[in-house]
């Protein structure tokens, strides 16, 4: 059954002839793949060809329980041994207790309500229809939804009409309307934006494909107190940071006392598996979306609802809220120290770095693209937002020893991506071999 690369024989590494196949047969929107992967275990995974390396991106903040879990992997095994799919014309245990379980842990109060989806980008389209009943049903109408500059918030159309990024939206013109961007932290702009034309405010609690960039302190708050004063909805885009990843079970308990009007969740929930989900808190919100106006065939099916309570399980279980806040701050500390790295962000198992981006070769592509290669070349999977950004988004299970692995080593990753840049500058003109000096375009 095992699918296997062909012609080994040539020389050819067998994760080369996979990609020689990867790109006569895949839409060719990521960006050639920098390995192909075969097998996991915890924090770290194997590549076709034997290479061992410690992920420290987490599938971008997906794997909360690292890779082959081996209660999450009996769980999903067996509720497929037992009912796989069965539509929403019908509903399934898991699916009820997974909802009851968010419903729990979000603090939501009676009359709340949760919808699956199977990505981020769909429980965001939940979002946004949410947020277009609410000015559909406002009297006057409220026809504007504001959303945040660096936001990313998926890539259907609904959901990218959100995403401010231009090569992202420019291409794909026209997108639903009714969509304002403001500058991300700017109180003036945020106390202009909101008024009674404003049927909802979405952001991200830490703007994550951004370069991990969080809100500043009192920015949450006020928004919220600007939207209950205006009408208008909050709804927070959880996608990457809930499920523990910052070391609550969603970023906006940090705040004391603060309840959103609605949050999508997906990359972590399933702990690999594909699931979504919208949350919306209080009736008033929940009725928003009635029986016909919203739906999915495979959303909430019983094993994506039973990999998000098996997930949901280990993180209470075996403390990895706790365990995230601990290696969070251990690897900030860290970084913090290293020369070359110029800020440390983020909270939790969420983590962005800066680097000083003086790139002997003087072409300010910048460095962080080289030192992602570095690092694959060392063991070791990070990912470069920006030019001079790297993103961490680990299993929340890291142990220590793993954390302090990736510090220690960092120094000489610095070093080994100057140089490469440095011998691509000095190869005369000749393409970079070396995959230095590019950004990879964004996985998300
Ligand atoms: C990744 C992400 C999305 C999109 O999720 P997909 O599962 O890739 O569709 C939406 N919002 C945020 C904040 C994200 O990080």
């Amino acid at each position: 059954m095992s699918p296997s690369a062909s012609s080994p024989a040539t020389g050819e590494s067998t994760g080369a002839a996979w990609l020689e196949r990867y790109t006569g047969s895949l839409l060719n929107v990521f960006g050639t793949p920098q390995r192909v992967l075969v097998r996991g275990s915890g924090s770290r995974v194997w590549d076709a060809d034997g290479g061992e390396y410690l992920d420290l991106l987490g599938g971008i903040a997906v794997n909360v329980l690292g890779h082959a879990h081996p209660l999450l992997t009996s769980v999903v095994a067996s509720q497929q041994a037992t009912l796989g799919h069965i539509s929403n014309f019908f509903t399934s245990p898991t699916q009820v207790a997974l909802a009851e379980r968010l419903l729990a842990l979000a603090g939501a109060p009676e009359g709340s309500r949760v919808f699956f989806a199977n990505s981020g980008t769909e429980a965001v389209e939940a979002a946004l229809k949410l947020a277009r009943r609410a000015g559909n049903s406002a009297d006057p109408v409220r026809p504007t939804v504001v959303a945040l500059e660096q936001g990313f918030h998926g890539r259907t159309m609904g959901a990218l009409s959100l995403t401010h990024k231009a090569a992202y939206r420019e291409p794909f013109a026209p997108l639903p309307g009714g969509v304002t961007h403001i500058p991300a932290g700017d109180l003036a702009a945020l106390r202009a934006a909101i008024t009674d034309e404003t049927a909802a405010l979405v952001l991200e609690p830490i703007q994550g494909e951004a370069g991990v960039l969080p809100l500043p302190p009192g920015y949450l708050r006020e928004a919220r107190r600007l939207t209950l004063e205006a009408g208008a909805l909050l709804i927070i885009d959880e996608v990457q940071t809930g499920v523990g990843r910052t070391g609550r079970w969603f970023a906006f308990q940090h705040e004391p006392d603060f309840m959103p009007d609605a949050v999508t969740l997906a990359k972590g929930l399933g702990g690999g598996f594909p699931i979504g989900a919208l949350i919306t808190f209080g009736p008033a919100v929940s009725d928003l979306l009635g029986p016909g106006q919203h739906g999915s065939t495979f959303g909430g099916n019983p094993v994506a609802t039973a990999a998000g309570l098996a997930t949901l399980h280990v993180i209470e279980s075996d403390d990895l809220l706790g365990n995230a806040a601990r290696m969070g701050e251990r690897l900030r500390a860290g970084l913090a120290a290293v020369p070359g790295v110029t800020e440390v962000r983020g909270r939790g198992l969420l983590i962005g770095f800066d680097l000083d981006a003086d790139t002997p070769d003087g072409t300010g592509a910048g460095l962080a693209p080289a030192v992602v290669t570095a690092a694959l070349e060392a063991g070791f999977i990070i990912n470069a937002p920006g030019p001079r950004t790297i993103r961490l988004a680990p299993a929340l299970l890291l142990t220590a020893e793993e954390a302090d692995s990736f510090v220690a080593a960092l120094p000489g990753l610095l070093d080994a991506a100057r140089a490469a840049i440095a011998g691509t500058a000095s190869s005369a003109g000749t393409a970079s071999s070396t995959g230095t000096g590019r950004t990879e375009p964004a996985q998300e």
